[in-house]
């Protein structure tokens, strides 16, 4: 065990919460808490920004995707936003469904999804080309960087530079996958996780699960979101999730490859893979210069140990995809820390 007792909370919905109100300064000095790789936009690699930003440039296209992901910068600084304020038919929607609308009101446009999140998202977007496949539309297209979050915390557990002593896991994504698949945490690892909701009083009652695993030197994965996530999770949802999609290596801002961390379209749904629509070209990526979000997403570094932090990158003008997103750590504490703490 560490001088410190780190607790990585892996979800991004929890930074954002742990930074607004501010529970880090009402923590005793031995308890660290680090933000982890939860954040969807965050993990999104720049490749995969770019060949978004080159999809949705192309003739007869609509592209749709969620609001956060609009302003995350390409390679060349253009955005899905600035390809949208220079002509580009980008829409903003709040549910994979939208798309599949856009597509059925628009036979003569090709309507690309931007398929973003973790099983969160991934199983409306399963049921989405289910309906798509029914209804026979021809013109509707995921593009896929899902992620699956276990695989993460597995790679992450086994770095020694971290030594994560426990994790405060993620309350939404544990609605679809339930409790049991983070087994793996007390059993192979001897540390505890606990499952917990997004107020203050959630994950302070979190944090005391935890510690109290910790001084009984009992491990297991406790619930404490109760009110929406059991141990068996939402089997209809992985269902369908598992009948669309299968898993597959996926490469990750900042951390690399990771062995069954992303899904992919199974080829009998090959045909709404953007990937039949267009070849999509290799395009020279160049990450954010400067911007440290790889760290970050990691857990290794903090926001204001960046030099661009609240200089050059803000909220109003963001650098990396870290300041973008709503669930980013660098935009949590700039919204609610002076100084990293409170
Ligand atoms: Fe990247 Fe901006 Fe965060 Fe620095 S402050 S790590 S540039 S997103």
């Amino acid at each position: 065990m560490n001088d410190k007792i780190k607790i990585m909370e892996v979800c991004g919905t929890h930074t954002h919460a742990i930074a607004k109100y501010g529970l880090k300064s009402i923590l005793p000095e031995n308890i660290k808490l680090i933000s982890g790789p939860g954040c969807p936009v965050c993990v999104t690699t720049q490749k995969d920004i770019d060949a978004a930003l080159w999809i949705a440039s192309q003739d007869n296209v609509i592209f749709c995707s969620f609001g956060d992901m609009l302003r995350v910068p390409g390679s060349n600084g253009i955005s899905l936003e600035k390809l949208r304020a220079n002509g580009s038919n980008v829409k903003i929607i709040t549910s994979p469904l939208d798309s599949l609308n856009i597509a059925k009101k628009n036979t003569d446009k090709k309507v690309v999804f931007m398929a973003v999140g973790f099983e969160t998202t991934s199983p409306a977007v399963a049921a989405t080309i289910l309906r798509a496949q029914q209804a026979n539309i021809k013109n509707f297209f995921i593009f896929s960087t899902h992620k699956l979050i276990i695989p993460a915390i597995e790679l992450l557990l086994n770095d020694t530079e971290l030594e994560i002593d426990a994790f405060l896991l993620p309350g939404h994504v544990s609605t679809i996958i339930g409790a049991t698949p983070y087994k793996f945490i007390p059993d192979k690892y001897k540390k505890p996780g606990v499952i917990t909701g997004f107020e203050a009083e959630d994950i302070l009652e979190g944090i005391n699960m935890i510690l109290k695993q910790i001084k009984e030197k009992k491990f297991k994965i406790d619930i404490q979101y109760k009110r929406a996530v059991n141990f068996e999770g939402n089997r209809y949802a992985i269902d369908n999730l598992y009948k669309v999609f299968e898993k597959y290596d996926a490469d990750w801002r900042g951390i690399g490859l990771i062995k069954n961390s992303g899904i992919k379209l199974k080829d009998k749904f090959k045909d709404f893979d953007v990937e039949s629509l267009f070849k999509i070209p290799e395009i020279n990526t160049i990450e954010p210069e400067g911007c440290i979000c790889g760290e970050i997403i990691k857990g290794k570094k903090e926001p204001y140990q960046c030099k661009l932090f609240r200089n050059n990158c803000t909220p109003y003008n963001p650098l990396g995809p870290c300041m973008v997103s709503s669930e980013g750590t660098c935009a949590a504490f700039y919204s609610f820390t002076h100084n990293g703490v409170d």
